[in-house]
């Protein structure tokens, strides 16, 4: 028996807010769940792995995937483009996995127009004053990223309410669970 479709769920939440800590957890308990790998121009962190985390290209590589339409949909974002190339998004669904795409608001509109009816997620920090003290603590960038990045936390957070749901990530295991259990909702909706 061939096996049915997957979701397509569009995952946003500003940097810093813990949504890859949240991705993290939800792959290791469901295992119909697959992360989409996006491709950026931005350079690797520490710890960060090509073709894993994302697929580190050149500016060049990137813009030729533009030109031959190879993008569900991609942005700018604080000076490095990030894009979700379609192919393996469209391979897995057809497998029957759950597809997550974990990418900012500017996509996640992209991705809305394409597919009104998406179920997609919004992940919120408690507050901002929280998320600034996270990004800090991870040190992962220099004080002028991390603003810009907060600048940006604050933009996406306007967006909020055009997504189906919004989850506040204050405790982990909470905002785990309450992500499981609007899955398996959308799951019995499609049943
Ligand atoms: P970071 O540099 O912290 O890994 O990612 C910066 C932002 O880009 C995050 O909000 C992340 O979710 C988003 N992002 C990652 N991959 C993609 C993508 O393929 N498309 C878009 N539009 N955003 C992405």
């Amino acid at each position: 028996m061939s096996k049915k479709r997957g979701m397509l769920v569009l995952y946003t939440g500003s940097s810093g807010v813990g949504k890859g800590t949240i991705m993290k957890e939800l792959l290791k308990r469901d295992p119909n769940i697959r992360l989409s790998v996006s491709n950026t121009t931005r350079e690797p962190r520490k710890g960060e792995i090509d073709g894993v985390h994302y697929n580190f290209v050149t500016k060049e590589e990137f813009e030729k995937l533009i030109e031959a339409d190879g993008y569900l949909e991609y942005a700018v974002y604080c000076d490095n483009y990030y894009g979700t190339p379609k192919k393996q998004v469209e391979d897995m669904l057809e497998q029957g996995f759950d597809v997550f795409l974990e990418i900012e608001v500017q996509g996640g509109l992209q991705v809305m127009k394409k597919y009104p009816d998406i179920l997609s997620i919004f992940v919120l920090p408690p507050s901002l004053e929280i998320l600034e003290k996270r990004l800090r603590e991870r040190a992962t960038e220099d004080n002028e990223t991390i603003e810009k990045r907060l600048k940006e936390a604050e933009k996406e957070i306007s967006f909020k309410d055009r997504y189906k749901y919004n989850v506040i990530n204050d405790e982990l295991e909470e905002a785990v669970n309450k992500i499981l259990k609007i899955l398996h909702t959308e799951e019995n909706k499609r049943k």
